[in-house]
């Protein structure tokens, strides 16, 4: 096990190394194919599901098992180290059964969480929307016991795969509405083509157009503030950290590869060099983690953000040099890797992450023309 497992209980340790297995024996080999295939990685998800896998977010007496905000990272990295998609798609799975089990509504968390657990019932999220400055996208209405949803939720990942879906939609006082839904096509709720994608094309990504779409008020999951809603932002910056080490990670393993397979020392240099830059940014990240209400925090947080997916990139790049003219090969890792990384530029990207991550660039730019 790559992943550092200190301070685990033996039951998460457990479920890292079948992780950890599936990544290395099944996930990595097929990573290439299924990220070439039109639809989302289905036998992966079975497997994730059978191990178990699928119930880590949800809490134990819901049938799953409730595991730490540590253990998820170090299950993500691993799963995304192998394959960005299969850790993309089962990921929307994952933060909608803990959008649920942290939300408001039991009997729900009753009926719906062992059977996400299990992997039985997939569901997917499209609240990304909300973030969007301006006139809603998505708005939502009362009607008795009912909601009634009108409008685009523009990102949906899992079609094809998830019966079921967390969204959310504005409500008349500005409020943010989150219901589960099921994703029955119908007049009221129509579904785009599979969006063409540069990276995640198999992910399965539409969007969901929603023609007085009634839910009934008892689908509730919550309703939040936006003010409620930055907070929540707040203390998900480092949450899409794992992701680009991953990619780091696998990058640097294709670089040592590549580096035994060819007399060019330059090529482990740069796979050293890149080891240690992902353990000093690890421990930015680590040293911000769950801390979310601490001065300092903000800046500090969106900057190791802004490390890790700029560190991705880098050493996914560096991977494309090192391969040569066949990383542009599609059935090759390098060019995959390298599109992963820029997806993790952009996923879960809020205006304080994209101006993080500009700032970041422009600094180096700047410190380069002064070197020039
Ligand atoms: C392949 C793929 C699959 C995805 N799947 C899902 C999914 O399943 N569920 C889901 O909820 N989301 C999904 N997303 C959305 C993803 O998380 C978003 O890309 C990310 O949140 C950025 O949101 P956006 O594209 O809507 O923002 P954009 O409109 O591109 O804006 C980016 C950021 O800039 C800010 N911004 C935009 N316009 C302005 C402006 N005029 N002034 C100031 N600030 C502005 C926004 O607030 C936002 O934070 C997916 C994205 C991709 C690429």
């Amino acid at each position: 096990m790559t992943t550092d497992t200190d301070g685990f209980s033996p039951r998460c340790r457990a479920l890292l190394e079948v992780a950890e297995s599936l990544a290395t024996q099944t996930f990595e080999p097929c990573a290439n194919h299924n990220d070439q295939a039109d639809s989302p990685p289905a036998e992966n998800i079975r497997l994730l599901a059978k191990a178990g896998l699928l119930g880590l977010t949800t809490p134990e007496r819901y049938g799953g098992h409730g595991v730490t905000g540590a253990v998820l990272r170090a299950y993500t990295e691993i799963l995304a180290s192998a394959c960005g998609l299969t850790t993309f798609v089962q990921g929307q799975h994952l933060s909608a059964a803990m959008l649920i089990a942290t939300g408001e509504n039991e009997p729900l968390k009753e009926e719906l969480l062992p059977r996400f657990a299990r992997g039985e019932v997939l569901c997917g999220v499209a609240f990304s929307h909300l973030r969007r400055p301006g006139t809603p996208v998505l708005r939502v209405r009362q009607e008795g016991g009912e909601y009634l949803f009108e409008g685009t939720a523009p990102w949906f990942t899992g079609w094809g795969l998830m019966e079921q879906v967390v969204v959310a939609g504005t409500l008349p006082d500005g409020k943010y509405l989150y219901v589960a839904a099921p994703l029955t096509v119908g007049e009221s709720l129509q579904v785009s083509a599979p969006m063409r994608l540069c990276a995640m094309n198999a992910s399965g990504t539409v969007a969901l157009h929603y023609r007085g779409f009634r839910v009934p008020a008892d689908r509730t999951i919550k309703i939040i503030t936006r003010e409620q809603m930055a907070v929540n932002d707040l203390s998900a910056i480092l949450g899409v950290t794992p992701q680009p080490f991953g990619v780091t990670r696998a990058s640097i393993r294709l670089l040592r590869s590549l580096a035994n397979a060819r007399s060019q020392p330059v090529i482990s240099l740069t796979a050293d060099a890149l080891e240690q830059e992902l353990a000093s940014v690890r421990r930015e990240v680590c040293a911000w983690l769950d801390r979310s209400g601490e001065e300092g925090y903000k800046p500090a947080a969106l900057r190791a953000r802004a490390r890790a997916i700029e560190l991705g990139v880098r050493a996914a790049h560096a991977a494309v040099a090192a391969a040569g003219g066949s990383a542009n090969h599609r059935d090759q890792t390098a060019q995959r890797l390298f599109r992963e990384a820029m997806f993790y530029t952009l996923t879960a990207q809020t205006r304080d992450v994209q101006t993080a991550t500009l700032e970041r660039l422009t600094e180096q730019s700047l410190r380069a023309a002064g070197e020039a």
